[in-house]
Protein backbone atom coordinates (compact mmCIF):
# COMPACT_ATOMS: atom_id res chain seq x y z
CA UNK A 1 0.00 0.00 0.00
CA UNK A 2 1.23 3.31 -0.78
CA UNK A 3 1.84 6.18 1.65
CA UNK A 4 2.17 9.73 1.82
CA UNK A 5 5.23 11.17 0.68
CA UNK A 6 4.46 14.61 0.40
CA UNK A 7 3.48 16.29 4.12
CA UNK A 8 0.80 18.74 2.70
CA UNK A 9 -2.37 18.02 0.70
CA UNK A 10 -3.46 19.30 -2.25
CA UNK A 11 -6.19 21.77 -2.36
CA UNK A 12 -9.71 19.73 -3.07
CA UNK A 13 -9.94 21.35 -6.61
CA UNK A 14 -6.47 20.56 -7.61
CA UNK A 15 -6.69 17.08 -6.71
CA UNK A 16 -10.33 16.03 -8.24
CA UNK A 17 -8.74 17.73 -11.24
CA UNK A 18 -5.46 15.51 -11.42
CA UNK A 19 -7.75 12.51 -10.97
CA UNK A 20 -10.25 13.42 -13.23
CA UNK A 21 -7.96 14.03 -16.16
CA UNK A 22 -5.66 10.60 -15.46
CA UNK A 23 -9.63 8.77 -15.28
CA UNK A 24 -10.28 10.84 -18.54
CA UNK A 25 -6.99 9.45 -20.01
CA UNK A 26 -7.49 6.12 -18.81
CA UNK A 27 -10.81 5.70 -20.46
CA UNK A 28 -10.61 8.01 -23.86
CA UNK A 29 -6.82 8.45 -24.38
CA UNK A 30 -5.31 4.70 -23.71
CA UNK A 31 -7.82 2.88 -25.58
CA UNK A 32 -7.88 5.16 -28.67
CA UNK A 33 -3.93 5.11 -28.90
CA UNK A 34 -4.58 1.14 -28.59
CA UNK A 35 -6.75 0.98 -31.42
CA UNK A 36 -4.32 3.14 -33.58
CA UNK A 37 -1.27 1.29 -32.37
CA UNK A 38 -0.81 0.44 -36.33
CA UNK A 39 -0.56 4.34 -36.98
CA UNK A 40 0.94 5.95 -33.90
CA UNK A 41 3.89 3.05 -33.41
CA UNK A 42 4.93 2.92 -37.09
CA UNK A 43 7.00 6.30 -38.15
CA UNK A 44 6.07 5.38 -41.73
CA UNK A 45 3.04 5.74 -41.16
CA UNK A 46 3.05 8.12 -38.60
CA UNK A 47 5.07 10.65 -40.66
CA UNK A 48 4.78 11.69 -44.48
CA UNK A 49 7.92 12.18 -46.64
CA UNK A 50 8.39 15.32 -46.15
CA UNK A 51 8.97 14.40 -42.34
CA UNK A 52 5.36 16.28 -41.59
CA UNK A 53 2.83 13.91 -39.24
CA UNK A 54 0.22 12.40 -41.72
CA UNK A 55 -3.19 13.05 -42.04
CA UNK A 56 -4.28 10.25 -39.88
CA UNK A 57 -1.97 11.35 -37.68
CA UNK A 58 -3.28 14.75 -37.11
CA UNK A 59 -6.92 12.96 -37.05
CA UNK A 60 -6.07 11.24 -33.91
CA UNK A 61 -4.68 13.63 -32.39
CA UNK A 62 -7.46 16.38 -33.02
CA UNK A 63 -9.93 13.62 -32.27
CA UNK A 64 -7.86 13.73 -28.78
CA UNK A 65 -7.89 17.24 -28.12
CA UNK A 66 -12.12 17.46 -29.13
CA UNK A 67 -12.58 15.09 -26.63
CA UNK A 68 -10.68 16.19 -24.09
CA UNK A 69 -12.55 20.16 -24.26
CA UNK A 70 -15.79 18.25 -24.84
CA UNK A 71 -15.40 16.79 -21.38
CA UNK A 72 -13.59 20.20 -19.94
CA UNK A 73 -10.25 18.97 -19.20
CA UNK A 74 -8.40 20.34 -22.11
CA UNK A 75 -9.14 23.79 -21.08
CA UNK A 76 -9.57 23.80 -17.21
CA UNK A 77 -6.26 25.80 -16.50
CA UNK A 78 -7.39 28.70 -18.91
CA UNK A 79 -8.35 31.43 -17.03
CA UNK A 80 -11.79 32.05 -16.60
CA UNK A 81 -12.14 35.26 -18.47
CA UNK A 82 -10.98 33.60 -21.61
CA UNK A 83 -13.51 31.57 -20.65
CA UNK A 84 -11.53 28.28 -18.91
CA UNK A 85 -11.83 26.71 -15.79
CA UNK A 86 -9.64 29.22 -14.10
CA UNK A 87 -7.34 26.36 -12.47
CA UNK A 88 -3.61 28.04 -11.70
CA UNK A 89 -0.02 26.75 -12.04
CA UNK A 90 -0.24 24.21 -9.43
CA UNK A 91 -2.75 22.08 -10.91
CA UNK A 92 -0.99 22.70 -14.48
CA UNK A 93 2.25 21.41 -12.82
CA UNK A 94 0.17 18.63 -10.71
CA UNK A 95 -2.01 17.42 -14.00
CA UNK A 96 0.96 16.80 -15.99
CA UNK A 97 2.85 15.15 -13.91
CA UNK A 98 0.23 12.86 -12.98
CA UNK A 99 -0.21 12.69 -16.51
CA UNK A 100 3.36 11.45 -17.67
CA UNK A 101 3.77 9.78 -14.28
CA UNK A 102 0.81 7.24 -14.61
CA UNK A 103 1.09 6.69 -18.41
CA UNK A 104 4.82 7.08 -19.61
CA UNK A 105 6.39 8.30 -23.20
CA UNK A 106 4.77 5.88 -24.95
CA UNK A 107 0.97 6.63 -24.64
CA UNK A 108 1.50 10.19 -26.22
CA UNK A 109 -1.39 10.91 -27.09
CA UNK A 110 -1.98 12.06 -23.81
CA UNK A 111 0.09 15.27 -24.36
CA UNK A 112 -3.45 16.42 -25.86
CA UNK A 113 -5.83 15.59 -23.09
CA UNK A 114 -4.74 19.20 -21.18
CA UNK A 115 -3.80 22.36 -23.23
CA UNK A 116 -0.25 22.81 -23.56
CA UNK A 117 0.34 26.31 -22.82
CA UNK A 118 2.22 26.69 -26.52
CA UNK A 119 0.35 24.62 -28.76
CA UNK A 120 -3.93 25.05 -26.74
CA UNK A 121 -5.11 28.37 -24.87
CA UNK A 122 -3.68 29.36 -22.23
CA UNK A 123 -2.45 32.31 -20.24
CA UNK A 124 -0.45 33.74 -22.40
CA UNK A 125 -3.66 34.96 -24.47
CA UNK A 126 -4.68 37.05 -21.47
CA UNK A 127 -3.92 39.92 -23.12
CA UNK A 128 -5.79 38.74 -26.70
CA UNK A 129 -7.79 41.89 -28.57
CA UNK A 130 -11.34 40.88 -28.51
CA UNK A 131 -11.26 40.55 -32.08
CA UNK A 132 -9.14 37.97 -31.58
CA UNK A 133 -11.18 36.15 -28.81
CA UNK A 134 -13.81 36.02 -31.30
CA UNK A 135 -12.01 34.68 -33.93
CA UNK A 136 -9.31 32.69 -32.68
CA UNK A 137 -10.44 31.20 -29.08
CA UNK A 138 -13.77 29.44 -30.36
CA UNK A 139 -11.19 27.00 -32.59
CA UNK A 140 -8.37 26.79 -29.66
CA UNK A 141 -11.36 25.84 -27.06
CA UNK A 142 -12.63 23.30 -28.46
CA UNK A 143 -9.40 22.05 -29.55
CA UNK A 144 -10.12 21.78 -33.21
CA UNK A 145 -7.40 24.10 -33.73
CA UNK A 146 -3.97 24.23 -32.90
CA UNK A 147 -1.34 27.24 -32.34
CA UNK A 148 2.50 27.43 -31.59
CA UNK A 149 5.27 29.71 -30.48
CA UNK A 150 7.46 31.52 -32.55
CA UNK A 151 10.39 32.95 -30.68
CA UNK A 152 13.88 31.26 -31.05
CA UNK A 153 15.73 32.29 -34.37
CA UNK A 154 19.01 31.00 -36.22
CA UNK A 155 20.76 33.60 -34.70
CA UNK A 156 18.93 34.23 -31.40
CA UNK A 157 18.23 31.11 -28.72
CA UNK A 158 18.77 31.46 -24.98
CA UNK A 159 19.80 35.08 -25.96
CA UNK A 160 15.94 35.66 -27.53
CA UNK A 161 16.63 39.67 -27.25
CA UNK A 162 18.94 39.36 -30.46
CA UNK A 163 15.89 38.10 -32.51
CA UNK A 164 15.74 40.02 -35.93
CA UNK A 165 12.39 38.91 -37.24
CA UNK A 166 10.78 42.89 -37.77
CA UNK A 167 7.18 43.62 -38.13
CA UNK A 168 7.36 46.92 -40.29
CA UNK A 169 4.27 49.15 -39.84
CA UNK A 170 2.29 49.93 -42.77
CA UNK A 171 -0.23 52.69 -42.15
CA UNK A 172 -2.19 50.76 -39.39
CA UNK A 173 -1.01 47.32 -39.71
CA UNK A 174 2.13 45.83 -40.28
CA UNK A 175 4.15 43.75 -42.30
CA UNK A 176 6.35 40.90 -40.89
CA UNK A 177 9.27 39.37 -42.22
CA UNK A 178 12.18 37.04 -40.94
CA UNK A 179 12.91 33.63 -39.89
CA UNK A 180 12.18 31.11 -36.93
CA UNK A 181 13.34 28.23 -35.91
CA UNK A 182 12.53 25.36 -33.55
CA UNK A 183 9.10 26.32 -33.43
CA UNK A 184 7.29 22.91 -32.04
CA UNK A 185 4.12 22.45 -33.55
CA UNK A 186 4.39 24.84 -36.36
CA UNK A 187 3.66 21.89 -39.25
CA UNK A 188 0.00 21.34 -38.21
CA UNK A 189 -0.56 24.28 -36.21
CA UNK A 190 -3.55 26.88 -37.33
CA UNK A 191 -1.90 29.82 -35.61
CA UNK A 192 1.74 30.91 -35.08
CA UNK A 193 2.39 33.63 -31.67
CA UNK A 194 5.01 35.25 -33.54
CA UNK A 195 7.43 37.78 -31.61
CA UNK A 196 8.79 40.51 -33.67
CA UNK A 197 11.03 43.66 -33.39
CA UNK A 198 8.00 46.44 -33.85
CA UNK A 199 10.87 49.58 -32.20
CA UNK A 200 14.26 48.81 -33.00
CA UNK A 201 15.77 51.42 -31.04
CA UNK A 202 14.56 50.36 -27.97
CA UNK A 203 16.46 47.87 -26.01
CA UNK A 204 14.54 44.52 -25.50
CA UNK A 205 11.15 46.74 -25.51
CA UNK A 206 10.87 46.78 -28.59
CA UNK A 207 9.81 43.33 -29.09
CA UNK A 208 5.80 42.50 -29.87
CA UNK A 209 4.01 39.58 -30.10
CA UNK A 210 1.48 39.00 -33.02
CA UNK A 211 -1.00 36.20 -33.56
CA UNK A 212 -0.10 35.38 -37.34
CA UNK A 213 -2.43 32.16 -38.95
CA UNK A 214 -0.18 29.92 -40.71
CA UNK A 215 -2.32 29.95 -44.15
CA UNK A 216 -1.07 33.23 -44.28
CA UNK A 217 0.26 34.54 -47.11
CA UNK A 218 3.99 35.32 -46.88
CA UNK A 219 3.99 32.55 -44.33
CA UNK A 220 5.97 29.40 -44.77
CA UNK A 221 6.97 26.14 -43.07
CA UNK A 222 10.34 25.85 -44.46
CA UNK A 223 11.20 22.30 -43.15
CA UNK A 224 10.62 19.77 -40.63
CA UNK A 225 13.80 19.60 -38.76
CA UNK A 226 14.54 16.08 -38.08
CA UNK A 227 15.66 15.37 -33.72
CA UNK A 228 17.45 11.69 -32.86
CA UNK A 229 17.46 9.55 -36.05
CA UNK A 230 13.44 10.60 -36.19
CA UNK A 231 12.25 9.75 -40.09
CA UNK A 232 9.51 13.15 -38.95
CA UNK A 233 9.24 15.71 -36.25
CA UNK A 234 7.29 18.51 -34.76
CA UNK A 235 10.10 21.25 -35.08
CA UNK A 236 9.84 23.40 -38.53
CA UNK A 237 12.03 26.05 -39.77
CA UNK A 238 9.50 29.05 -40.65
CA UNK A 239 9.94 31.75 -42.59
CA UNK A 240 7.78 35.29 -42.93
CA UNK A 241 7.65 37.14 -46.09
CA UNK A 242 5.93 40.61 -45.74
CA UNK A 243 3.04 38.36 -43.75
CA UNK A 244 0.80 41.32 -43.09
CA UNK A 245 -0.96 41.40 -39.83
CA UNK A 246 -3.56 44.29 -38.62
CA UNK A 247 -3.91 45.83 -35.03
CA UNK A 248 -6.33 43.32 -33.25
CA UNK A 249 -3.59 40.36 -33.88
CA UNK A 250 -1.52 42.16 -31.40
CA UNK A 251 -0.95 40.33 -28.03
CA UNK A 252 -0.52 42.66 -24.90
CA UNK A 253 0.75 45.67 -25.46
CA UNK A 254 3.05 46.95 -28.33
CA UNK A 255 6.35 46.39 -27.38
CA UNK A 256 6.04 44.36 -24.38
CA UNK A 257 6.08 41.10 -26.14
CA UNK A 258 9.48 40.10 -24.33
CA UNK A 259 7.74 40.17 -20.88
CA UNK A 260 4.81 38.09 -22.71
CA UNK A 261 7.45 35.14 -23.89
CA UNK A 262 9.18 35.11 -20.87
CA UNK A 263 5.83 34.33 -19.36
CA UNK A 264 5.09 31.52 -21.83
CA UNK A 265 8.65 30.31 -21.75
CA UNK A 266 8.23 30.12 -17.79
CA UNK A 267 5.01 28.02 -18.59
CA UNK A 268 7.08 25.67 -20.05
CA UNK A 269 9.55 25.09 -17.38
CA UNK A 270 6.58 24.20 -15.36
CA UNK A 271 5.36 21.59 -18.22
CA UNK A 272 8.75 20.32 -18.39
CA UNK A 273 9.66 20.13 -14.58
CA UNK A 274 6.49 18.17 -14.51
CA UNK A 275 7.35 15.87 -17.44
CA UNK A 276 10.72 15.41 -16.26
CA UNK A 277 9.51 14.06 -12.63
CA UNK A 278 7.14 12.32 -14.21
CA UNK A 279 8.93 10.33 -16.84
CA UNK A 280 11.38 9.88 -14.17
CA UNK A 281 8.85 8.21 -11.54
CA UNK A 282 7.89 6.31 -14.28
CA UNK A 283 10.92 4.60 -15.37
CA UNK A 284 11.88 4.05 -11.96
CA UNK A 285 8.78 2.31 -11.26
CA UNK A 286 9.37 -0.15 -14.55
CA UNK A 287 13.35 -0.13 -13.20
CA UNK A 288 11.70 -1.81 -9.51
CA UNK A 289 9.64 -4.34 -11.50
CA UNK A 290 12.24 -5.56 -13.39
CA UNK A 291 14.65 -6.06 -10.39
CA UNK A 292 12.33 -8.11 -8.57
CA UNK A 293 11.81 -10.46 -11.16
CA UNK A 294 14.92 -10.68 -13.62
CA UNK A 295 17.21 -13.48 -11.89
CA UNK A 296 20.84 -13.64 -12.05
CA UNK A 297 23.47 -15.44 -10.10
CA UNK A 298 20.54 -17.49 -8.26
CA UNK A 299 17.88 -14.45 -7.38
CA UNK A 300 16.18 -11.74 -8.48
CA UNK A 301 18.85 -8.78 -9.02
CA UNK A 302 16.86 -6.39 -6.83
CA UNK A 303 19.01 -8.42 -3.92
CA UNK A 304 21.99 -6.45 -5.11
CA UNK A 305 23.10 -3.01 -3.88
CA UNK A 306 24.88 -2.17 -7.33
CA UNK A 307 21.35 -2.28 -8.93
CA UNK A 308 18.93 -1.11 -6.05
CA UNK A 309 21.72 1.83 -4.94
CA UNK A 310 21.26 4.02 -8.00
CA UNK A 311 17.41 3.47 -7.64
CA UNK A 312 17.21 4.81 -4.08
CA UNK A 313 19.36 8.05 -5.41
CA UNK A 314 17.04 8.31 -7.98
CA UNK A 315 14.01 8.05 -6.03
CA UNK A 316 15.55 10.79 -3.52
CA UNK A 317 16.12 13.15 -6.44
CA UNK A 318 12.54 12.86 -8.31
CA UNK A 319 11.04 13.36 -4.75
CA UNK A 320 13.57 16.61 -4.44
CA UNK A 321 12.58 17.74 -7.62
CA UNK A 322 8.68 16.95 -7.33
CA UNK A 323 8.79 18.95 -4.10
CA UNK A 324 10.62 21.97 -5.62
CA UNK A 325 8.02 21.81 -8.72
CA UNK A 326 5.12 21.77 -6.60
CA UNK A 327 6.37 24.86 -4.65
CA UNK A 328 7.12 27.18 -7.83
CA UNK A 329 3.84 26.49 -9.03
CA UNK A 330 2.48 26.99 -5.75
CA UNK A 331 4.57 30.61 -5.31
CA UNK A 332 3.48 31.57 -9.12
CA UNK A 333 -0.23 31.20 -8.35
CA UNK A 334 0.44 33.32 -5.12
CA UNK A 335 1.15 35.91 -7.63
CA UNK A 336 4.81 35.58 -6.98
CA UNK A 337 7.31 35.74 -10.19
CA UNK A 338 9.17 32.73 -8.82
CA UNK A 339 11.99 33.03 -10.75
CA UNK A 340 14.73 31.43 -8.69
CA UNK A 341 12.52 28.43 -7.70
CA UNK A 342 11.08 28.26 -10.86
CA UNK A 343 14.30 27.91 -12.85
CA UNK A 344 15.75 25.68 -9.89
CA UNK A 345 12.88 23.19 -10.34
CA UNK A 346 13.59 22.76 -14.34
CA UNK A 347 17.32 23.06 -14.17
CA UNK A 348 17.23 20.19 -11.45
CA UNK A 349 14.28 18.05 -12.62
CA UNK A 350 15.09 17.17 -15.88
CA UNK A 351 18.88 16.39 -14.86
CA UNK A 352 17.42 13.96 -12.44
CA UNK A 353 14.35 12.70 -14.45
CA UNK A 354 16.86 12.18 -17.44
CA UNK A 355 19.43 10.40 -14.51
CA UNK A 356 16.32 8.21 -13.53
CA UNK A 357 15.49 7.04 -17.22
CA UNK A 358 19.00 6.37 -17.66
CA UNK A 359 19.54 4.13 -14.48
CA UNK A 360 16.31 2.80 -15.89
CA UNK A 361 17.53 1.72 -18.36
CA UNK A 362 21.14 -0.05 -17.20
CA UNK A 363 18.94 -1.72 -14.55
CA UNK A 364 16.85 -3.48 -17.88
CA UNK A 365 20.79 -4.27 -19.41
CA UNK A 366 20.00 -4.88 -23.08
CA UNK A 367 15.64 -4.69 -22.73
CA UNK A 368 16.45 -0.72 -21.57
CA UNK A 369 17.44 -0.32 -25.05
CA UNK A 370 14.15 -2.17 -26.95
CA UNK A 371 11.08 -0.11 -28.33
CA UNK A 372 8.74 -2.09 -26.75
CA UNK A 373 9.65 -0.86 -22.91
CA UNK A 374 9.89 2.86 -23.95
CA UNK A 375 12.35 4.31 -22.00
CA UNK A 376 14.50 5.53 -24.69
CA UNK A 377 11.94 7.83 -25.81
CA UNK A 378 11.75 8.72 -22.03
CA UNK A 379 15.23 9.07 -22.60
CA UNK A 380 14.90 11.22 -25.75
CA UNK A 381 12.59 13.34 -24.70
CA UNK A 382 14.39 14.48 -21.32
CA UNK A 383 17.71 14.65 -22.91
CA UNK A 384 15.78 17.40 -25.41
CA UNK A 385 14.54 18.83 -22.30
CA UNK A 386 17.55 19.58 -20.99
CA UNK A 387 17.75 22.32 -23.83
CA UNK A 388 14.37 23.53 -24.36
CA UNK A 389 12.64 26.44 -22.76
CA UNK A 390 15.96 27.46 -20.71
CA UNK A 391 19.22 25.41 -21.00
CA UNK A 392 20.57 24.08 -17.84
CA UNK A 393 23.57 26.78 -17.70
CA UNK A 394 20.97 29.68 -18.60
CA UNK A 395 18.71 28.33 -15.38
CA UNK A 396 21.53 28.60 -13.16
CA UNK A 397 22.85 32.15 -14.87
CA UNK A 398 19.69 33.07 -13.93
CA UNK A 399 19.68 31.92 -10.50
CA UNK A 400 23.08 32.70 -10.00
CA UNK A 401 22.21 36.16 -10.93
CA UNK A 402 19.09 36.39 -8.52
CA UNK A 403 21.51 34.99 -5.64
CA UNK A 404 24.11 37.80 -6.13
CA UNK A 405 21.09 40.25 -6.18
CA UNK A 406 20.17 39.20 -2.38
CA UNK A 407 17.76 36.88 -3.51
CA UNK A 408 19.24 33.72 -0.90
CA UNK A 409 16.12 32.89 0.64
CA UNK A 410 16.25 28.65 0.52
C1 LIG B 1 12.87 20.15 -29.09
C2 LIG B 1 12.92 21.63 -29.01
C3 LIG B 1 11.74 22.35 -29.13
C4 LIG B 1 11.77 23.74 -29.12
N1 LIG B 1 10.60 24.43 -29.31
C5 LIG B 1 10.64 25.77 -29.42
C6 LIG B 1 9.44 26.49 -29.72
O1 LIG B 1 8.34 25.92 -29.84
N2 LIG B 1 9.53 27.83 -29.87
C7 LIG B 1 10.70 28.50 -29.73
O2 LIG B 1 10.69 29.72 -29.86
N3 LIG B 1 11.86 27.84 -29.43
C8 LIG B 1 11.85 26.50 -29.28
N4 LIG B 1 13.01 25.81 -29.00
C9 LIG B 1 14.28 26.52 -28.94
C10 LIG B 1 14.84 26.61 -27.55
O3 LIG B 1 14.15 27.57 -26.81
C11 LIG B 1 16.35 26.92 -27.71
O4 LIG B 1 16.95 25.78 -28.25
C12 LIG B 1 17.00 27.30 -26.40
O5 LIG B 1 16.54 28.55 -25.97
C13 LIG B 1 18.52 27.35 -26.53
O6 LIG B 1 18.89 28.11 -27.63
P1 LIG B 1 19.94 27.50 -28.71
O7 LIG B 1 19.52 26.12 -29.04
O8 LIG B 1 20.03 28.48 -29.81
O9 LIG B 1 21.29 27.42 -27.95
P2 LIG B 1 22.37 28.62 -27.75
O10 LIG B 1 21.68 29.79 -27.17
O11 LIG B 1 23.10 28.80 -29.02
O12 LIG B 1 23.32 28.00 -26.68
C14 LIG B 1 24.37 27.08 -27.03
C15 LIG B 1 25.04 26.64 -25.73
O13 LIG B 1 25.64 27.77 -25.10
C16 LIG B 1 25.18 27.86 -23.76
N5 LIG B 1 25.10 29.26 -23.36
C17 LIG B 1 24.58 30.31 -24.04
N6 LIG B 1 24.70 31.44 -23.32
C18 LIG B 1 25.31 31.11 -22.16
C19 LIG B 1 25.69 31.82 -20.99
N7 LIG B 1 25.47 33.12 -20.86
N8 LIG B 1 26.30 31.14 -20.00
C20 LIG B 1 26.51 29.81 -20.09
N9 LIG B 1 26.15 29.08 -21.17
C21 LIG B 1 25.56 29.72 -22.19
C22 LIG B 1 23.80 27.19 -23.77
O14 LIG B 1 23.43 26.74 -22.48
C23 LIG B 1 24.05 26.04 -24.72
O15 LIG B 1 24.64 24.98 -24.04
C24 LIG B 1 13.01 24.41 -28.96
C25 LIG B 1 14.18 23.68 -28.78
C26 LIG B 1 14.15 22.30 -28.81
C27 LIG B 1 15.43 21.54 -28.64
Amino acid sequence: MPMAAIAFDLPSDVATARDGIVAFAAAEVVPRHARRRDLLEDPRKLYRDDGRLSDAAVAVIKEVRIAAAKAGFYQMCVPEALGGGGLGHLAYYVAWEALFHRFGPQHWLVLQALAHWAFGPSRLLTQMTPTARERILPGLMSGTESMCFGLSEPNAGSDASMIKTRANRVGDRWQISGRKIWTTNAPTADWCVVFAITDASAKRGGISAFLVPTRAKGFTVQRVIKLFGHIGGDEAELAFDEVEVEPWQVVGELGQGFAAALYGVSLGRIYNSARAVGYGRWALERALDYANTREAFGGPIANYQGVTFPLAESATELHAAHLLGLNAATLLDRGEAAIKELSMAKAYSVQVGLRAVDRAMQTHGAMGFTNEIGLTEAWHTLRIINVADGTNEILNRTIAQRLLKGDTEL
